[in-house]
């Protein structure tokens, strides 16, 4: 037996945050779920960045309009293969909002945040993997934590930019802080690590948790490329124009620190849901992690709400249940006989 926790930040780690009972019934009982609904939107966003920034890099310029659609009816072939879908109605709808996300269509040209990234792009899908030792009393018998992630793009900026919004931090070694409408500007050859959200900047558990997470990739790269002057989120789901698209978070040793002292207890926490799995699945309750204090209907919000329609696990789930039945939603997304439902 291995003497190794392997977690993976988003696919374990932030997936178990976001709830544990599903996370732990498709790693470690193998039940996936049929189909991803929502997720089409980001897979795509992160191969369009990429796609866009290899033609830029092979042929010095910008691609249009045309040809990234183009591009983008072919991926979403490739993802519907995948079992990936959308909340969306059809696949024009879904390749045009892709497209406008990155693009000003009647210009004919990448929004500004798009060209920084694409043009500034030194190593894109980063590949991290860092070992830590840890107590095995603390860890299940566990000595050594493997901890691997991909961080969307490393950037050296070319030109100036103003990033609308900050992130400061109200309690450093707890990693917690607030989005302030106050601007930072990047300056050329500034160092950056950027990671894309398929989402809206929202003030919820996901939003923190994205901060912590590209911090903790900046600290698994201090290594290699020292600490950057900043790490940046890049909410694509918001309006471009918005000015709510681009959020710079400031990042130092104390942070770096933090993240990983942070991020220690979260594999902790995960590892003690394996053990519970192993000797009593059906006492893993649902929910949001960090909602386990509260009453079971309030374990779900509407963001967990987007997974729970398409797990699974919904249909003994206690929490989905409570959920629904309170808000006074049709519970019809959970009656195994509604065939209308997948
Ligand atoms: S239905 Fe929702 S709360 Fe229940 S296990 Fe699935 S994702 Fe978790």
């Amino acid at each position: 037996m291995t003497d190794l926790i392997e977690v993976s930040y988003t696919g374990d780690l932030l997936a178990h945050r976001r709830c544990r009972r599903a996370w732990a019934f498709e790693k470690h009982v193998g039940v996936h779920p049929y189909e991803q609904v929502q997720a089409m939107e980001g897979f795509m966003i992160h191969h369009a960045m990429q796609w866009l920034t290899d033609r830029h890099r092979a042929t010095g310029a910008h691609a249009d309009v045309a040809s990234l659609t183009a591009q983008l009816n072919s991926y979403f072939l490739v993802l519907w293969s995948r079992g990936i879908r959308t909340t969306f109605a059809s696949k024009q709808e879904t390749v045009d909002r892709v497209t406008r996300h990155l693009y000003d269509v009647e210009a004919d040209a990448p929004h500004p945040e798009v060209l920084a990234a694409v043009e500034g792009a030194q190593h894109e899908e980063y590949p991290l993997r860092s070992v830590r030792k840890v107590v095995p009393e603390l860890y299940g018998g566990k000595s050594k934590i493997l901890l691997t992630g991909i961080l969307d793009v490393v950037i050296q900026q070319k030109n100036t930019l103003t990033y609308p919004l900050q992130w400061r931090w109200t309690d450093k070694a707890a990693m917690l802080g607030e989005v302030i409408d106050v601007p930072d500007q990047a300056a050329v050859g500034d160092t950056e690590i950027w990671d894309y959200k398929g989402t809206r900047l929202r003030q919820n558990r996901s939003r923190d948790d994205y901060v912590r997470q590209v911090v903790t990739y900046a600290g698994l790269l201090q290594d290699r490329i020292g600490l950057p002057r900043r790490c940046v989120l890049f909410f694509t789901n918001e309006k471009p124009g918005s000015g709510r698209r681009l959020l710079s978070i400031p990042i130092d040793q104390e942070v770096i620190d933090a993240s990983f002292a942070w991020t220690l207890e979260q594999v902790r926490e995960l590892r003690n849901t394996v053990l519970q799995i192993q000797q009593d699945p059906l006492s893993i309750d649902g929910g949001d992690l960090t909602k386990q204090h509260l009453p079971m209907a309030q374990r779900v919000d509407q963001d967990l709400k987007a997974q729970c329609t398409a797990c699974g696990q919904r249909f003994d789930c206690d929490a989905y249940r409570a959920f629904l039945t309170a808000g006074g939603a049709d519970p019809n997304d959970i009656d195994r006989l509604n065939v209308n439902k997948n």
